[in-house]
């Protein structure tokens, strides 16, 4: 595996394997490698002929007062996974080296961005779509992967693909949890034993809705009241951001479960702001 800091030479070497007629897979990760992110790069090595892993924690996407400083980070841990897992080059650029000082161009769907995430991070997903843009004109790759645990992005990243002709296939993967249930995230390291014992409430919450809506119930707010009901009962330290029912493409919010509808959503619990989702109804 050849590990890549400066753009250009990363883009030499896509534009050389791709010269030699070989497909190119995506995996964006902000590092701090858990199971979810194995799943993610798994799924793209399976994709592509060759396979570039993306390490970048991209100031971008943060806002002022949120983690960037703090976000974990292990170098050496990441690189011998994205290794062991099949990686053909490992790019981890400096944020100097990726957004010159003159950067004046953002990329952004406001209609997607404005609610769920994007309502209390209202810059994030601008950054987000202007890195991963960024990373898919360097690399030039026929495939990038996402996760569904961030629902929010995936929806914005595959409207940004579709809207801006990118030469691209999105894909995804299913959310990775712990066995009791909380969905795996490297901002998991920030809750305490008490945080974390609380944070399993989260998916339960979810699933309690899901149940409700599988024996009929369509109220979006009677549905919300079965989540916040739960949490309240099993996170008593919790404090949610956002509870959503929402077209899992537009992202529009639901008032009633007639067609396909998701919930998402986000807690703070201690430090930690956790998301999550689950798909309430198909069609
Ligand atoms: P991150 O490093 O947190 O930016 O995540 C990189 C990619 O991995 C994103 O597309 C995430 O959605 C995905 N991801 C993170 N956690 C999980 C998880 N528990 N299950 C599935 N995918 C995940």
């Amino acid at each position: 595996m050849r590990i890549f800091k400066e753009p250009e030479d990363l883009k030499e070497q896509c534009r050389a394997w791709r010269a030699q007629g070989q497909s190119l897979a995506l995996a964006p990760t902000m590092g701090y490698y858990h199971a979810g992110h194995k799943a993610l790069i798994s799924k793209a090595r399976q994709l592509g002929d060759r396979l570039v892993v993306s390490l970048f924690v991209n100031p971008a996407q943060f806002g002022p007062g949120e983690d960037l400083a703090a976000y974990p980070r292990d170098f050496a841990g990441d690189c011998a996974i994205a290794e062991e897992l099949g990686a053909d080059a490992l790019f981890a650029p400096t944020p100097e080296a990726m957004y010159s000082q003159r950067h004046a161009t953002w990329v952004e769907a406001p209609e997607l961005a404005k609610g769920l995430c994007g309502a209390s991070r209202p810059a994030h997903f601008r950054g987000v779509c202007t890195v991963v843009l960024k990373l898919l004109m360097l690399t030039g790759a026929d495939f990038a992967v996402f996760g569904e645990k961030d629902w929010q992005q995936l929806a914005i990243i595959r409207r940004m693909a579709a809207d801006l002709n990118l030469p691209i296939q999105i894909e995804s993967v299913p959310i990775v949890r712990e066995a009791d249930g909380l969905a795996l995230s490297s901002r998991n390291v920030y809750l305490t034993e008490r945080e974390r014992a609380q944070a399993s409430g989260i998916r339960a919450g979810l699933l309690a809705a899901k149940e409700l809506a599988r024996a009929g119930e369509k109220d979006a707010s009677a549905l919300k009241a079965a989540t916040l009901s739960l949490w309240r009962e099993k996170m008593p330290d919790a404090r949610p951001d956002y509870l959503e029912i929402v077209h899992p493409e537009t992202l529009a919010p639901l008032a009633r479960l007639d067609g396909p509808g998701l919930m998402a959503c986000a807690v703070y619990l201690g430090r930690a702001r956790l998301i999550d989702n689950i798909t309430l109804a198909e069609e």
